[in-house]
């Protein structure tokens, strides 16, 4: 990660999009800066009785549209410039996705793959009797992110409850079925980024059911793209990787298999009938399209010119940089932003926290269709103003993204 700053390319995506907008300064500077944020020290006990105190994070970065909405990560490292880079995407997630919610993110500095089960739970319990006064579902409503899954999210929403009273659901999202989650939502991020890709190549015109397809990371974004790419489309997984590296098949690789591989030896590689790759050379294959589904900063200035795949699917937040940006649509790539690929995940979110208010639970056929017909909108919506202002994919995901909130900040008379 070294000194890679997300913050930054944030704001630098904001400069240009101001720049094609017009922005008047003052509002300008209030995009660029996060409306709040929370640190909070977290002193836990360990399982071997020492206590060690964790720093976390909680930022509300623009709420004009409703709600801050957004996952909390656990990383070791995690830093306050992550966390706020992740908050603004989260502001233009919800409002290119057109739901009600602002942007919000949390973190704590962590690496849960060698902490216990009952310290994952203390942490989590910690984390939420810090920040209980400054999130709420009127407020700011957080969900899961990159190493933080649904069990987590059921202690924070218990501890939550014990605190304030009564059964709040809605204080979080990505919860368990059982207690108020909603249909759909585990795999709902990768779902949301299969109807970005399927317009994407009708756009492009590949036929996805003879596309080669590699996926760089294999949490729950990745796992569920490369299998739903190949259910929902026929098309060809050659190539997948974790954090310790990557394999690739040109027969095509199982998903369930590579999973199950994973679960056993904690990773990918050495799954039988393949051969490894690096993560880097993974992203150079010569594939219809290359679905970054981990961190931060993979595609930069280094390798972008290498980079041969036809469609790049962002379902992780931030993989580009700015200056790979540049070369990507230089060569023609048709690039589908973060902010509106991986949008599915918050989307279900909001069906989620709709369904804890009314206490209504729908069907996962309706989930479905409705995060298709949401996510697809947004899509058609950047498509039309990349073509109407003649500006890039990511461009104009931003304009549609800033233009609304924008809007919702000068309504409610705040700029
Ligand atoms: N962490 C996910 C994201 O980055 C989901 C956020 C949410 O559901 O609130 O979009």
């Amino acid at each position: 990660m070294s000194d890679f700053n997300p913050f930054e390319v944030a704001r630098k995506q904001i400069d240009e999009c101001a720049e094609i907008l017009k922005l008047d300064s003052s509002i300008h500077e209030v995009l660029k800066n996060p409306m709040r944020e929370l640190h909070v020290s977290l002193p836990i006990r360990m399982d071997n009785g020492e206590v060690h105190v964790f720093k976390g994070f909680r930022i509300q970065y623009n709420d004009a549209r409703g709600p801050a909405k957004g996952g909390i990560r656990f990383h070791p490292e995690e830093t306050i410039d992550t966390v706020r880079a992740l908050a603004c995407w989260m502001t233009w997630k919800c409002a290119l996705a057109d739901i009600p919610l602002g942007g919000g993110k949390g973190g704590i500095i962590c690496n849960p793959k060698e902490m216990s089960q009952a310290e994952l739970e203390r942490l989590s319990r910690a984390y939420i009797g810090e920040i209980y006064r400054f999130i709420g579902p009127r407020m700011d409503v957080p969900a899961p992110d990159v190493y933080t899954n649904p069990q987590i999210m059921a202690w924070m929403m218990d501890e939550y409850s014990k605190i304030v009273g009564g059964h709040q659901f809605g204080v979080i999202t990505g919860k368990p079925l059982c207690v108020g989650g909603s249909r759909g939502r585990g795999d709902a991020t990768a779902r949301g980024g299969m109807y970005t890709i399927r317009e994407a190549a009708k756009v492009c015109n590949i036929d996805l059911e003879k596309a080669t397809i590699a996926v760089q990371g294999y949490g729950n974004a990745g796992y569920f793209a490369a299998k739903l790419a190949k259910t929902f489309f026929g098309s060809k997984i050659v190539a997948v990787s974790d954090s310790k590296g990557g394999i690739y098949s040109s027969k095509g690789i199982d998903p369930d298999a590579a999973m199950e591989h994973k679960s056993k030896t904690r990773s990918v590689v050495g799954l039988p009938g393949t051969e490894s790759v690096s993560n880097e050379e993974l992203l150079e294959l010569e594939v219809d399209v290359l679905i970054p589904a981990a961190l931060e900063n993979v595609i930069t200035e280094k390798n972008a010119k290498n980079i041969k795949a036809k469609i790049v699917a962002e379902l992780a937040n931030g993989p580009t940089t700015p200056e790979a940006d540049v070369i990507l649509n230089k060569n023609g790539i048709h690039l589908i932003p973060d902010f509106l690929c991986n949008a599915g995940g918050v989307i279900v979110s909001y069906f989620e926290m709709i369904q804890n208010s009314s206490m209504y639970y729908w069907e996962e056929k309706e989930v479905y269709e409705r995060l298709d017909k949401k996510i697809t909108a947004a899509y058609q919506s950047v498509l039309e103003s990349s073509k109407k202002y003649n500006i890039n994919m990511r461009q104009a995901a931003y304009v549609v993204a800033v233009e609304r909130v924008v809007e919702a900040m000068k309504t409610r008379g705040w700029v």
